[in-house]
């Protein structure tokens, strides 16, 4: 059983509904529905999709703009993309229908009123009634309701919420605009622009718990950036984010797995969080396989395969340390050529940072 069908809910149900596990899904809303997003998908992201989601790119960027505090850019340009543009609304609709055609079950559901866990099976209650599984992950999100009332009674698990705020801006010929990260607006974090087929998305991304946002932020962005007050669609919700500190720390407990921003395994750089979302779903569910088939304990499994996540968060914990406190010079180290050009190759092939700290 899965509760949650986002990227890392349905990541997993994929993969277990395809090896022929009797998979549900769970969800409080009905699909499709709009998620707070900018819909960036990184390459490394698009190599672990399990099936192929190109019809839904709607841009390509081979080129990113990023603005020192100074207000100085620079651009990062690579043949390969650095970045695929989706709505998130139907790139989740499609993982949903893509999951239930491999054979897995979606209900939606109210409120989870409780979670019960035996040594050979988990229950969870809702207002709708209970339903019954050898293992639950918990992909509910940041806000995760299974790490409230699953793991957190029993174990100490720090995730770190960071706020984001995104809106559309509708312009003329969204095909002319360049991706860009922002660091000149005075906010430890950023401001984004990321262009789609006909608006851009712009939003702003808060590296510590309380970097205030609002929907007038965007709106005077918008008129700075695009001389327009028409904003559109403003959505809010927290990434919840991990620096790999909790490296020893179980992601779940027992027969429930957390998994994607439930577990707090998006990056606190730049807060991509879709990439983690699919490993971790695709990692719980080989846990889960290997644990059914007498291969050992499934959360132990689950928590060595997430091994080098917990180093990418790390190094990713370590880079956002350093850039938001010292931003202007590691952007102005950042902006020659040879540094940045090292990373965006590595980053467009889709390499995991730890490749490229360490690629040896
Ligand atoms: C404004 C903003 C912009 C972002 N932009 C990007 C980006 O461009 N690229 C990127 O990689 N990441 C981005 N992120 C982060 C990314 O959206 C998340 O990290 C990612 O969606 C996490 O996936 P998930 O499957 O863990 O959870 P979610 O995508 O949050 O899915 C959780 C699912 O669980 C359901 N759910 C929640 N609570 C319950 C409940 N109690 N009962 C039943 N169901 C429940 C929800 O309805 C939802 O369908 C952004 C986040 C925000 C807020």
């Amino acid at each position: 059983m899965i509760i949650g069908a986002g990227p890392a809910g349905t990541a997993a149900g994929f993969d277990l509904a395809c090896a022929g596990y009797s998979v549900l899904i769970l969800d409080r809303r009905d699909f499709p529905r709009t998620k707070a997003c900018a819909g960036g998908i990184t390459p490394k992201a698009l190599n672990l999709f399990a099936y192929d989601i190109s019809h839904l790119v709607e841009r390509q960027c081979r080129r990113v703009r990023v603005r020192r505090p100074s207000g100085q850019t620079f651009t990062v340009e690579e043949t390969q993309p650095l970045c695929h543009m989706v709505q998130r609304r139907d790139l989740d609709l499609f993982s949903l229908k893509k999951v239930m055609a491999s054979g897995a079950d979606f209900q939606k559901i109210t409120k989870i009123k409780g979670l019960d866990q035996r040594s050979d099976h988990v229950r969870v209650v809702t207002d709708d009634g209970r339903y019954t599984a050898r293992y639950l992950i918990g992909a509910d999100g940041a806000n995760s309701r299974i790490r409230q009332m699953a793991v957190l009674p029993r174990r100490r698990y720090p995730v770190h919420k960071y706020p984001a705020l995104e809106a559309d801006v509708p312009v003329e010929r969204a095909d002319l605009i360049s991706m860009e990260f922002d660091f000149s607006m005075g906010i430890p974090g950023y401001y984004w622009i990321f262009p789609k087929k006909d608006h851009v998305s712009i939003g702003i991304y808060g590296a510590n718990h309380s970097v205030p946002m609002s929907a007038d932020m965007l709106q005077d962005y918008a008129q700075l950036r695009f001389k327009t007050r028409d904003i559109r669609n403003v959505k809010g919700y927290p990434i919840c984010v991990g620096d790999g500190g909790w490296l020893r720390r179980a992601p779940g407990i027992n027969r429930v797995l957390l998994a994607g921003d439930a577990a707090g395994l998006a990056e606190p750089l730049l807060g991509e969080g879709i990439f983690f979302a699919l490993k971790s779903g695709r990692t719980a569910a080989a846990a889960i396989m290997g644990a059914s088939k007498g291969h050992g304990n499934a959360l132990k499994r689950y928590r060595a395969a997430l091994t080098r996540t917990y180093l990418d968060l790390m190094l990713y914990g370590f880079s956002a340390k350093m850039l938001y406190r010292f931003s202007e010079p590691c952007l102005k180290l950042a902006a020659y050529r040879g540094i940045h050009g090292y990373f965006s190759k590595g980053y467009a092939k889709g390499d995991p940072i730890s490749h490229l700290f360490f690629p040896f």
